[in-house]
């Protein structure tokens, strides 16, 4: 399995229309799994998106009252650009992507997360997650029909299913032409003969197949596909990546320690100051063989 799972998948979170968090597969299972209890205040309005600015002001947040996951936590991801997460296991990555699904409120004084200007904790569950979809960006195929590779991870995937979540991922004129799921269109190589679009819609349609009990409702299934009509078009990122290369591109890389922002900058700003993202990119190029880190160092 280990093997399967492979160099890590960017997934991520979108709004509809907008915004983009990348994060590895397993992370963003991880994260969907995670039991919500957070509750809509009485008067709770729905969230408008205008733009798509995530905005993080002031967060600390701790999952046990004891130890700190983040502490005072400030970046904005303006619309249209691309910020990443980077820092060591623990660093709080991950919580922040938690706190922005909002599976946790944060606590009276622990900060505020804005989308758009309004605090996440204002508006109803429903309208915060019709806005979120969760978007593969480069999802890494695994060398077989397309029929396993959304169903993979699963035993006993029965082609019911994996057609409906094809169908719901807008895969499925892709697949009609193929006799069954075991006989679709065999990918290649890290899928490359299918389109960025369409392995988005391959991993989209394995977010969707590995997440529904049942079928989807037809709104969560609209939802997905007015997410899918926007995919295309320019977006502000989010994302977390554990290997650096993968991010060198990101208008701003936030570097986490211990919960805190302690570097922010662009790739080559972050070199130039020689601190704790440059020991992890050095320390990534010479242990992991990251070709592509190799190849990118200055
Ligand atoms: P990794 O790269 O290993 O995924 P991360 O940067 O995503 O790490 P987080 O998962 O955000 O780190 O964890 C931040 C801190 O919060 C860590 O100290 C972690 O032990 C703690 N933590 C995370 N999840 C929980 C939880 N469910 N309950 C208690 N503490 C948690």
């Amino acid at each position: 399995l280990a093997q399967l799972y492979g160099p890590l998948n960017q997934l991520g979170f979108m709004y509809r229309s907008i915004n983009q968090s990348l994060v590895d597969t397993e992370k963003l299972l991880e994260l969907l799994n995670q039991p919500k209890d957070v509750h809509d205040k009485d008067d709770a309005a729905t969230l408008v998106v205008d733009g798509g600015e995530i905005e993080f002001d002031n967060v600390s947040f701790s999952y046990d009252n004891r130890t700190t996951a983040l502490d005072g936590v400030s970046f904005k991801v303006p619309k249209g650009s691309s910020v990443a997460l980077v820092g060591e296991s623990g660093a709080g990555k991950s919580t922040i992507l938690r706190l922005l699904y909002r599976f946790y409120d944060l606590p009276e004084g622990g900060g505020r997360i804005l989308i758009d200007g309004q605090d996440i904790r204002d508006v109803t569950q429903k309208s915060l997650r019709a806005a979120i979809g969760v978007v593969p960006q480069d999802c890494v195929l695994f060398n077989t029909s397309i029929a396993y590779n959304i169903g993979y991870g699963k035993f006993n995937a029965s082609s019911e299913e994996i057609e409906e979540a094809a169908t719901s991922a807008q895969m499925h004129e892709r697949i009609t032409h193929f006799p069954d799921v075991n006989s679709m269109l065999q990918v290649g190589e890290r899928g490359v003969r299918l389109s960025g679009g369409e392995k988005q819609r391959v991993a989209i349609a394995r977010y969707i197949y590995r997440n529904s009990s049942g079928a989807l409702d037809t709104s969560t299934e609209k939802d997905i596909q007015k997410a899918l009509l926007n995919l295309m078009q320019g977006r502000s990122s989010l994302s977390i990546a554990h290997r650096l290369s993968t991010i060198a591109s990101a208008d701003v890389i936030l570097v986490l320690k211990d919960g805190r922002i302690v570097e922010h900058g662009t790739h080559a700003e972050l070199l130039a100051l020689d601190g704790v993202f440059a020991s992890m990119w050095a320390d990534q190029v010479s242990t992991s063989g990251d070709a592509l880190a190799s190849t990118m160092q200055p």
